[in-house]
């Protein structure tokens, strides 16, 4: 590393901190960060606690109708620039990233890579003209706008699986639209969710009190949705959580964003290349260990081709080496703590006490959990039926494309769905018929786009999107200004 890369990320500036008008004391003491491969410790964050929180959105409040006045050129000058410095010193961060979250490294890189993508496409956005102008209706020749303004304090949460991406994505949205925000990342992975934007944003010169980093857990995340200076909640996590979450907003009258998990199926058509499927379900279902929204959670093939699947998919298990991608070339490393890798092992028991086939994989090693092949898999089975956020691959067969579309649709979650097939119309009309809201043709699950709308149906979320055009719809809310030349007396 170079002394330019060291001075953005010493942690002699950050450690034990908390970011709320610079770098501070949390009034929880601090906590130590440790690395999921093998519990060694990374660094010390500061800890928030509710009253911190309270304190931040105060502030949060108190900034942020300056930076929504602040020219969108200006306001977009800084989230490119922040792109900039997340991209520039990537050298430096992706050691972290590796040992925070055990991300290999090019699950590392995606993180800045993305990042620094969701940063430049809300700049974009930061400086469309979305004002309205409507045609006055009554005749008495007022000139009617509709004006987009920001709710005010976004307060954001976030996993622990992708921190970066998943926190910059509502983060750079709010502050292109002219909020401010409070943010509470993971307390498992608060240097990549939390530390790193701040530095960021810091370098990029975003004025004082428009961005709150309070690392925290439960509590501080309950008390955001209390808080009568945040004006809206963008969670990102379980559907167990976020069911808490959009109550206590509901409660306060908040605006929610809920984007919650996902059972994505991958569909195997009768007239699909089975080693290129394979190689998708492959990367959809492991990549980052499984621990993703948007993991290939099942896949459904035709009795027919079922066993070709399942030889191709077992073979590339039994090649991908798991470990500590701090210390060696591995293609999984570790699930987030121990816990996380019984859970899953629970799972695979369930599934092959019920009569499902395990072909590789299963037993996990602490937190180190291999490529796992399932087959057999049906309604009824926790497999089947559960979000599993482990290398799973799940193998069900089906008899007829109508058979395939409701076993997919059985799923109360709707984030995604993917169909490899090579008449491309067929796979398209088959892939119409699931409740989705992200449907890819001849790909795997893991896809996201900055100027994509992500988001799902059913359980995976309350109905909004995040990114693209969600961005405005999202984090503003209209004014409807009308305007006559004078003032014109009523009847009475
Ligand atoms: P989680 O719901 O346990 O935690 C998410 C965040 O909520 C954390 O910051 C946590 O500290 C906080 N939290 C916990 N209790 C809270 C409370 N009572 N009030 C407010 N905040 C609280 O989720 P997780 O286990 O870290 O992440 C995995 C889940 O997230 C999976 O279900 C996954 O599918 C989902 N996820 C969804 C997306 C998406 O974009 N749809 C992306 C990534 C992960």
């Amino acid at each position: 590393m170079d002394g330019a890369q060291f001075s953005f990320f010493d942690d002699g500036t950050w450690s034990g901190k908390i970011y709320t008008g610079g770098w501070v004391d949390g009034s929880g003491g601090a906590d130590e960060v440790t690395a999921p491969a093998d519990g060694a410790h990374v660094a010390s964050i500061g800890r928030a606690t509710p009253a911190d929180l309270c304190a931040a959105a105060k502030a949060a409040r108190a900034a942020q109708p300056a930076w929504e006045a602040t020219a969108p050129a200006d306001r977009a000058a800084i989230l490119n620039k922040a792109a900039e410095i997340l991209e520039a010193n990537a050298g430096e961060l992706i050691p972290w990233i590796i040992r925070e979250t055990g991300s290999i490294p090019p699950k590392a890189g995606i993180e800045i890579e993305h990042s620094a993508g969701f940063l430049r496409a809300a700049a974009e956005a930061a400086q469309e003209n979305q004002t309205q102008t409507l045609a006055s209706v009554d005749g008495r020749g007022a000139s009617e706008e509709l004006i987009r303004v920001a709710h005010g304090v976004v307060g954001v949460i976030s996993p622990f699986n992708f921190p970066l991406i998943l926190s910059i994505r509502a983060i750079a949205a709010a502050l292109a639209t002219g909020n401010a925000v409070v943010h509470k990342p993971d307390p498992r992975t608060p240097i990549t969710g939390g530390v790193m934007i701040a530095r960021a944003f810091e370098d990029a010169g975003l004025p004082s009190g428009l961005l709150h980093i309070v690392p925290g857990g439960a509590d501080v995340g309950a008390a955001m949705c209390e808080d009568p200076n945040i004006a809206m909640v963008s969670f990102t996590g379980s559907p167990e959580v976020g069911a808490k979450v959009g109550e206590a907003c509901g409660r306060n009258l908040k605006k929610v964003q809920l984007e919650l998990g996902g059972k994505n199926a991958l569909i195997v058509m009768d007239d699909a290349d089975i080693d290129v499927a394979a190689s998708n379900a492959a990367w959809g279902a492991w990549l980052h260990q499984g621990q993703i929204c948007m993991a290939t959670g099942l896949i459904l093939v035709p009795s027919a081709t079922a066993g070709q699947l399942i030889e191709a998919l077992s073979t590339k298990a039994g090649h991908l080496p798991v470990g500590d991608p701090a210390k060696e070339e591995c293609a999984l490393g570790p699930l987030i703590v121990e816990a996380e890798a019984k859970r899953v092992e629970g799972i695979v028991e369930d599934a092959v006490a019920k009569g499902a086939t395990l072909h590789v994989g299963g037993k996990p090693n602490g937190t180190l959990f291999p490529a796992t092949v399932l087959s057999g898999v049906k309604p009824g089975m926790r497999a089947f039926d559960e979000e599993i956020f482990g290398p799973v691959a799940v193998i069900a067969e089906y008899n007829n494309d109508d058979h395939a579309v409701e076993l997919a649709n059985m799923s109360d979650f709707g984030l995604v769905a993917s169909v490899i097939g090579t008449d491309v119309g067929r796979a398209r009309d088959l892939g119409m018929r699931l409740r989705v809201g992200h449907l890819h043709i001849n790909d795997q699950t893991v896809t996201a786009s900055p100027l994509a709308p992500f988001g799902g149906r059913g359980r995976s979320g309350n109905g909004c999107r995040i990114s693209g055009p969600a961005l405005w719809e999202e984090f503003t809310q209209w004014v409807w200004v009308t305007t006559k030349p004078a003032a014109t007396p009523y009847p009475f």
